[in-house]
């Protein structure tokens, strides 16, 4: 599938109906899923786990190009809308392996090739990001996820992630970078009234 079509697709899906901003609840926009998948995909493997799954943008199209996929998440309402995007896609696609499961992402269990994952930013919880980077190398020696970037707060900068990652022997990768608008629900600070900066990593284990 090319990628141009992955991302029709993946913008016909729900995001969240009232987004709850402790949770940090963002979709991830199409075209930056598509690419992330695009990428999982050359990277190849079978079973891949979504941590944070939301309204399930990323577990579903991972299952549309292939792969088993696995998605966490602890808000039982973005699963309902995650689960009825999975039928959409199931409409145009036939049966896919996408499964969804209601979860901390602390307690997410099994293991996967790759994790593919857009981590709540860290805006309203300083460390919820690091939780999830740390479940992810749980998980799978192949991690790509969307961090935020900020500029002007030092432990977010990219040399602090990289020691993360590197002190549980991850080497660190940036493979893209974007600017995300963001809905109102998210606009706390003045700064980042426009839109919020991120990073895609790709984090390589043993
Ligand atoms: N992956 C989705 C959603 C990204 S927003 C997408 O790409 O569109 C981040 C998601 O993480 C939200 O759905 C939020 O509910 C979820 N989340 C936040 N904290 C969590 C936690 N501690 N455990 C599990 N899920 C959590």
């Amino acid at each position: 599938m090319r990628k141009a079509e992955l991302k029709i697709f993946l913008s016909k899906l729900e995001g969240f109906r009232q987004p709850k901003p402790h949770l940090e609840q963002y979709k991830t926009p199409p075209d930056v899923a598509a690419e992330m998948l695009m990428r999982a995909k050359h990277i190849g493997g079978k079973k891949i786990v979504d941590l944070g799954a939301g309204t399930g943008i990323l577990t579903i199209g991972a299952a549309i190009l292939g792969f088993e996929a696995k998605g966490y998440e602890k808000d039982s309402e973005a699963l309902e809308t995650a689960k009825k995007n999975l039928e959409k896609a199931e409409e145009k696609y036939g049966e896919l392996s996408a499964d969804f499961v209601e979860s901390e992402v602390s307690e997410a269990e099994g293991k996967g090739d790759i994790v593919v994952m857009n981590p709540p930013f860290g805006i309203q919880k300083e460390d919820s990001n690091l939780k999830f980077l740390e479940k992810a190398f749980e998980i799978s020696s192949k991690v790509l996820s969307l961090m935020h970037r900020s500029e002007n707060r030092l432990t977010r900068t990219r040399k602090f992630i990289k020691e993360f990652a590197q002190k549980r022997g991850f080497d660190t990768e940036i493979v893209g970078s974007y600017r995300l608008g963001l809905p109102n629900s998210m606009k706390f600070h003045e700064k980042d009234k426009k839109a919020i900066k991120v990073d895609l990593y790709y984090f390589k284990g043993e």
